[in-house]
């Protein structure tokens, strides 16, 4: 009888650990597993979708070009907008996407505040943008000088920081 029994009872675990292959797997551990990985992922998909929207409300403003009047303004683009936006001179869609310039014309020491410059392309004028200022080539994305924009107030800084340390520095090679 134990033999038997013993006989009996070992197919019946194997088979049904083997009808259960998946089993074990699939079961509370599995349940509990995949519950946890469902979570994660739900977590991980409403944070991108929660920080996704404040990021787009937050788009920093872009300066634009009015056509008619030449003068520029600042526009928060929204997701829906394409080019022409509207211009607060004209009260009509004459606004563009504007492009910074930040050459001098006698100097090449660039400009703190660029000139804003609209893209013959926008208006759909033949032959490259030339800037009214400085006359240079002005492109889309246009490429700032080398030291301008932000990092323009911090070069006399730091160049006198570079002065300071190599004076220490030489200093320091002769003591
Ligand atoms: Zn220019």
């Amino acid at each position: 009888m134990t033999d038997q029994d013993i006989q009996a009872n070992q197919p019946a675990p194997a088979d049904s650990s083997k009808s259960k292959s998946g089993g074990p797997l699939s079961g509370p551990f599995g349940i509990i597993l995949s519950l946890v990985l469902l979570g994660v992922a739900g977590v991980f998909a409403y944070n991108t979708f929660y920080a996704a929207e404040p990021v787009k409300l937050d788009t920093p403003p872009i300066v634009c070009i009015c056509a008619e009047t030449g003068k520029t303004f600042e526009y928060k683009p929204q997701e829906s907008d394409t080019f022409p936006v509207l211009s607060p001179h004209t009260d009509k869609k004459t606004g563009y996407r504007a492009e910074a310039c930040y050459w001098q014309k006698d100097s090449d020491e660039p400009r703190t505040e660029p000139t804003w410059v609209l893209l013959n392309e926008d208006v759909d004028k033949a032959g490259v943008t030339e800037c009214p200022d400085c006359g240079r080539i002005v492109v889309r994305h246009n490429p700032m000088p080398p030291g301008a924009g932000r990092g323009d107030r911090r070069n006399p800084e730091s160049s006198a920081n570079d002065d300071a340390e190599s004076a220490t520095g030489t200093s320091g090679n002769r003591e």
